[in-house]
C-alpha cells in the first residue's frame, strides 16, 4: 500500500490519463488535511468503490475571511500522507496555494440562497469559497465520484446544488459522521479544544438529542423543536452559541411545520474552537428516522 503524493495539476492529470483511458472509475475525496477517521472513513469508502482514489489535502485561502483561522489550522503532510498510505494505494494530491491560484481569481461561484443562512450568516464568503474550490477540483481530478462527510450539512447542500445546477458530471456520495464515543464529531479543529472544555463541546450533541427527541414524541412545529435546542445551551453559559436551527435538508430554509429530509444544525464556540454539528433526518408524520445510515 502507497500514498503517491503529486503536486502539480498537470502531474496529476498525466497520472489519471492511463486509468481514464481505460474507462476506469476515479473517486475523489476532497480534504484540508490534518487527517482524522472521519476523513478516512471517506477515504475507505471511495477505495472500495472505485478504481483509482485522489485524495486532495489543501487548505483553501478562499473559504477563510480574513478574520479567521487559516494561518492556524493545523497542517501536517506527513503525517496524513503516512495514514493515506495505511489505507491503501492511492493519490495524495497536495498542491501548494501558488498552484492552485497561480494569480487572484477572476471567477468565483456562488449560491447566495444557500449561502447565507446558518454558518454563513457569521461567514458570508465562507461557502462561495468552498463552491469555487470544489468545482475547480472537480475540473482538475474528473472523477466518477466525489466524497463529503455529513458532519457539514451546508457544505453537502452547496455542492448538491451547484452539482445539479451546473450539471457537472459526477456522482456525489455523502457518508455519515463519524464521531468520538462521547458523541463528539470528529474535526480537525477540536485540536483547538484544551481539556476543560472537552464536557462543554458535547453541548452540541446535547441540542441536537433534545431536538430529536421532541420530533420523536410527535412534536412537528419548528420552533418548538429549535427553542429545546437552544434551551441546552442556557445551561453551558460558557459556549457562546452560533445558531441552533431546523432547517429543509436541500434549500436550508426555516420549516414550521418539521417534515421531509430535514437538518438539525447548530454551531457553537466553544474554547477557541467554532464547532458545528447535524442531523440528517426523515420525518413523516408518525416516524422519525436517520435519513443517512
Ligand atoms: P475538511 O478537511 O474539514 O474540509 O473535511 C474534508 C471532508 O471530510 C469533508 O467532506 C468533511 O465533511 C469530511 N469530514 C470531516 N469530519 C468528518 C466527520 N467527523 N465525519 C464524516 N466526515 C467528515
Amino acid at each position: 500500500m502507497a500514498a503517491t503524493v503529486i503536486r502539480t495539476i498537470a502531474d496529476l492529470r498525466e497520472a489519471l490519463r492511463p486509468i481514464r483511458n481505460q474507462g476506469g472509475d476515479i473517486g475523489f475525496v476532497p480534504t484540508m488535511g490534518f487527517l482524522h477517521e472521519g476523513h478516512l472513513t471517506l477515504v475507505r469508502r471511495a477505495l472500495g468503490e472505485n478504481d483509482r482514489v485522489v485524495v486532495s489535502i489543501f487548505v483553501n485561502p478562499l473559504q477563510f475571511a480574513p478574520n479567521e483561522d487559516l494561518a492556524s489550522y493545523p497542517r501536517d503532510l506527513g503525517r496524513d500522507i503516512a495514514l493515506l498510505a495505511g489505507q491503501g494505494d492511492l493519490i495524495a494530491f497536495a498542491p501548494d496555494v501558488t498552484e492552485m491560484y497561480p494569480r487572484p481569481m477572476a471567477t468565483e461561484v456562488s449560491l447566495p440562497s444557500l449561502s447565507q443562512v446558518l454558518c454563513g450568516r457569521s461567514r458570508p464568503t465562507h461557502f462561495q469559497g468552498v463552491a469555487t474550490v470544489v468545482l475547480k477540483l472537480l475540473w482538475i481530478v474528473q472523477p466518477t465520484r466525489v466524497y463529503f462527510g455529513q458532519k457539514d450539512g451546508q457544505q453537502v447542500a452547496v455542492v448538491r446544488r451547484m452539482i445539479e445546477d451546473l450539471s457537472v458530471p459526477v456522482e456525489m456520495r455523502v457518508v455519515p459522521t463519524v464521531r468520538e464515543s462521547s458523541g463528539l464529531a470528529l474535526s480537525s479543529r477540536n485540536i483547538y479544544l484544551r481539556p476543560e472544555d472537552q464536557p462543554l463541546a458535547l453541548s452540541l450533541q446535547e441540542a441536537l438529542t433534545a431536538g430529536r427527541a421532541l420530533l420523536e414524541q410527535g412534536e412537528r412545529r419548528g420552533p418548538t423543536v429549535q427553542a429545546a435546542m437552544r434551551a441546552v445551551f442556557d445551561r453551558h453559559p460558557e459556549v457562546r452559541l452560533d445558531y441552533a436551527e431546523v432547517v429543509d435538508a436541500g434549500g436550508l430554509e426555516p420549516l414550521a411545520d418539521v417534515r421531509g429530509q430535514v437538518l438539525l444544525a447548530v454551531a457553537a464556540h466553544v474554547g477557541r474552537a467554532r464547532l458545528i454539528d447535524n442531523l440528517l433526518l426523515d420525518v413523516d408524520a408518525a416516524a422519525v428516522r436517520d435519513a443517512l445510515t
